[in-house]
């Protein structure tokens, strides 16, 4: 059996799409698409830290009344 776990998946953090797989060790800022909702995003690999590149942004909850 091939050990697998030593691969974290990465999602988009809007629409759970697959961005890509990285290694446990893998650090550094890398810059994807999202295939299903489009935003472009920089993901530090090391601190799972996701930043909106382009794209929509975020939606937030609808009713918070701004
Ligand atoms: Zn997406």
């Amino acid at each position: 059996m091939i050990e697998k776990s030593s691969v974290i998946r990465i999602e988009c953090p809007v629409c759970g799409h697959r961005l890509m797989d990285k290694g446990r060790e893998a650090y550094g800022t890398v810059q994807a698409k999202c295939g299903k909702c489009r935003r472009v995003w920089t993901v530090d690999l090391g601190l799972d830290e996701f930043n909106l590149v382009s794209g929509k942004a975020i939606p937030r909850r609808e009713g918070a009344g701004e």
